[in-house]
């Protein structure tokens, strides 16, 4: 029996793991332990995704969230560090880019245990981002670097990982298997507070947004102008996001819902005409349910959408993110070359460590 130990603390991980531990309980070889650092708490942060998800409850549940970058993955270092001598598994399964992974990947290491990368060589070259942090070091750290992608492959070459004992493996994107999964059940579920569609699906909560004063004026002025004058603009408010705002005292006049579960989050993305993001996962879920995608950053992870012409790099420039959205809206979007592997990304990614 393979005994593979999985952090997971964040929104985004919570969806990425959720496929990858279905296909780990259909291999008789691997059995899976669940760690949650606690970084995300709230109910509809993170209990709403167990339940609709059917993840299976940690075995661990820590308590950590808030605070600095650096005392957070300080303490989760402690604690998952106490876990790994406790359970002794023989792999730690870290995804993404949050301090939850670089704890998990660094804790591990520290112990010799080895590590399997699941979202492995995105890179945004700005090291300013606190992912990014997160990515190179947890890439760094990890032995099976499972990629989405094949600009996350070059990147990975780029960096000399080809001469390292490594393994690269380009599975394709778990969020995929996410999105084609659980789109199949929905059943036209109602989102409180939003009537309609083709409105524009909004997401806000990068630091380099919310933490920049002039940023957050620039993109809220944006978002008020476009729900005036061009669509209903619907906003699920991420709690940092709500926090930055009261501190600037800025208002969004917009429909501001809170942060939904990802079935409804679904059926928002379904329903709407638009999608204006800083997030990394909803650019390419947009891409999924065939919708453009604005995205309110200078730099994406996600290279090939921009190539393609899926997705508009904006920043948080007023006329580029109006223009942007005017020229976008109601487009439609189609996956000619299966960019993200079709869905099948968490079966390879389990064969593999059952190997
Ligand atoms: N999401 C959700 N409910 C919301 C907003 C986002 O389920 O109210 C989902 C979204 O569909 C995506 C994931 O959360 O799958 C993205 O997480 P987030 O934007 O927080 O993180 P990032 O992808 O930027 O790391």
């Amino acid at each position: 029996m393979n005994r593979i130990l999985t952090v997971i603390g964040a929104r985004p991980q919570f969806i990425k793991a959720s496929v990858v531990s279905m296909a780990i309980a259909e291999c008789p070889e691997l059995e899976e332990i669940v760690v949650h650092t606690g970084q995300h708490f709230d109910e509809n942060m993170s209990g709403i995704f167990f339940d609709q998800l059917g993840l299976s409850r940690p075995r661990h549940q820590l308590n950590i969230s808030g605070g600095s970058h650096g005392g957070m993955t300080g303490r989760m270092l402690i604690e998952v560090e106490r876990i790994l001598l406790e359970e002794k598994p023989d792999r730690v399964l870290v995804y993404g880019d949050t301090n939850s992974t670089l704890a998990g990947a660094l804790a591990a290491a520290k112990l010799n245990i080895p590590i399997a990368h699941v979202e492995a060589g995105l890179r945004s070259f700005n090291m300013r981002m606190p992912e990014e942090i997160n990515r190179i070091l947890t890439d760094q750290l990890s032995d099976i670097l499972f990629c989405p992608t094949d600009a996350a492959m070059e990147n990975l070459r780029q960096e000399g990982f080809a001469n390292k004992k490594s393994e690269i493996l380009k599975v394709g994107d778990v969020m995929q298997d996410s999105a084609v999964f659980f789109a199949g059940r929905t059943s036209q579920r109602a989102v409180a507070g939003v009537e309609g569609e083709n409105f524009i699906l909004a997401t806000l909560h990068r630091a380099e947004n919310t933490d920049d004063p002039v940023r957050l004026a620039a993109i809220v002025a944006a978002l008020n102008k476009l729900h005036a004058t061009l669509a209903q603009v619907v906003l699920p408010l991420h709690p940092r996001t709500r926090e930055a705002l009261k501190n600037a005292g800025l208002t969004l006049d917009v429909t501001l819902i809170d942060p939904v579960g990802y079935l409804e989050m679904i059926v928002l993305l379904q329903r709407s005409a638009l999608v204006l993001t800083d997030s990394g996962g909803v650019q390419k879920e947009a891409f999924f349910f065939g919708k453009p995608c604005v995205t309110l950053r200078e730099q994406t992870e996600w290279v090939e959408l921009i190539d393609i012409g899926a997705n508009t790099l904006v920043g948080a420039d007023v006329e580029a993110i109006l223009a942007a959205a005017r020229a976008n809206l109601g487009r439609k979007v189609v996956d000619e070359q299966a960019l993200y592997g079709g869905g099948q990304a968490a079966k390879r990614i389990a064969r593999h460590l059952a190997k």
